[in-house]
């Protein structure tokens, strides 16, 4: 664990652009205060787009940055922007099933087929892009908006691997309801997919870091049980905080990034602590500097924030009142220039 904030690391998730001359301008300006980058990779880039991540690993490295590649959206049971998995596309045979009977588009963490897949892509993954580890962002159980999402009372995953292996742990038929047992049998399932996945990681070689994220709004028992993956390194949460949540931000940040610490440390884990720096409204865009400050004031190893620039391209056409993204840029750029320093207290 950190104990000085001059101790911390600092991050950035940063989309490559399919342009090497722009990527290697956007790279050397996240390198004047960041110490690695965290590149959202689909399984779509490494089929059309390779050569860009290949660039965007590479000119890291030379730029003193730790590339840690974000296995976005694969299988559609991580993170991700709207580009679905072409596995689960292409294997819906591997897919979940929920407790209406529906096929969705997911694949199930449970089935070997799944953990095969990611088996293989984590491995030529390293042999041809050589990064510095890997990212497994907000696993869970949930289907993202732009996948169908689940409805009302809906709940995956009840297909016949899963099954089976409810019966085994449990001794009897999985129920068509969320009871206690289902909620500790999805959280232990995916504490030893992750436990997996971070094997495979480490197979390839003690050195490529591991790294988690949860969300502030997954179940405390879904967040201890990813706080036990095996072969993790990094234990994250990302408290994205906005204006008009029920909370303030310095007690949202507070709770969060504190539940995180608690845990890593229960676990000896480094802790991160996500800034959110992505869809933010014109005249917030101070709050990245806020939150980071805030986050700095707890016993953390890593401070990271998603994305560069605001993610501007990400932002809907529609969206009004958008956030300037190079006034975003400026005020995360401060406050990780001064935690830096060792000034962890808000300067105004
Ligand atoms: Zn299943």
């Amino acid at each position: 664990m950190a104990t000085r904030a001059n101790d911390i690391r600092f991050n950035i998730a940063y989309h490559p652009t399919p342009y090497p001359q722009a990527m290697r301008k956007d790279l050397v300006q996240i390198g004047e205060v960041c110490d690695g980058v965290y590149i959202p990779v689909t399984e779509s880039d490494l089929a059309y787009m390779a050569n860009k991540i290949k660039y965007c690993i590479e000119t890291s490295k030379e730029l003193d940055m730790v590339p840690m590649v974000d296995l976005w959206g694969y299988g559609n049971l991580f993170a991700c922007g709207a580009v679905p998995s072409l596995f689960t596309v292409q294997h819906p045979e591997h897919n979940c099933v929920t407790n209406t009977g529906r096929t969705i588009p997911k694949s199930c963490p449970n089935k070997p087929a799944v953990r095969a897949f990611f088996r293989d892509a984590i491995e030529s993954f390293v042999e041809v892009y050589e990064p510095g580890g890997f990212f497994l962002d907000e696993p869970g159980w949930g289907l993202a908006g732009y996948l169908g999402q689940l409805t009302d009372g809906e709940w995956a995953c009840r297909c016949k691997d899963c099954m089976r292996l409810f019966r085994e742990r449990y001794g009897v038929t999985m129920p068509r309801t969320v009871t206690r047992q289902v909620g500790q049998f999805r959280a232990e399932s995916m504490l030893r997919f992750l436990s997996e996945l971070c094997g495979y990681v480490k197979a390839c070689g003690e050195h490529f870091v591991t790294s988690t994220c949860v969300m502030t709004s997954d179940a405390k028992s879904f967040q201890n049980a990813v706080g036990k993956t095996r072969n993790l390194d990094v234990f994250g949460i990302d408290p994205y905080w906005r204006r008009g949540d029920a909370l303030s931000q310095e007690e949202f940040v507070d709770r969060h990034t504190g539940a995180a610490v608690t845990i890593g440390g229960k676990h000896d884990l480094e802790v991160e602590s996500w800034v959110c720096a992505w869809q933010l409204n014109a005249g917030e865009e101070s709050d990245v500097y806020y939150a980071a400050k805030l986050m700095a004031s707890h016993d953390i190893d890593y401070l990271s924030a998603w994305s560069y620039r605001d993610h501007v391209s990400w932002t809907p056409c529609t969206k009004p009142n958008q956030a300037d993204p190079e006034l975003v840029w400026k005020h995360l750029r401060r406050a990780f220039q001064e935690i830096r320093r060792g000034k962890i207290q808000i300067v105004t």
